[in-house]
């Protein structure tokens, strides 16, 4: 079976890497142990959280509230975190 990569999988994983690109003119390459990894994973999907709940009463004026910006937070940490990963592993 033949797997095409649609437009929106293109312009998702496109965003994603314009993330990792602007974290590391930001903060240079980062390398974490894991402990430190998961806190920033885990604040990053707090965020998606915060974005979906925005305009309901749990919300609040401080809360992230672009859903999609935060998905893309989650995916570009979740893909420093596999190249760091796959680094370790070669
Ligand atoms: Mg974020």
């Amino acid at each position: 079976m033949r797997h095409t990569a649609t437009s929106s999988m293109r312009e998702v994983n496109d965003d994603v890497l314009k993330e990792r690109m602007q974290q590391n003119e930001k903060w240079g390459l980062q390398r974490h142990d894991y402990p430190y990894w998961r806190a920033i994973l885990v604040e990053e999907v707090g965020e998606v959280a915060q974005a979906i709940q925005h305009g309901s009463v749990a919300s609040k004026e401080t809360d992230a509230d672009d859903l999609y910006t935060e998905l893309i937070h989650v995916a570009a940490v979740a893909s420093a975190i596999a190249e760091q990963v796959k680094e370790e592993a070669q």
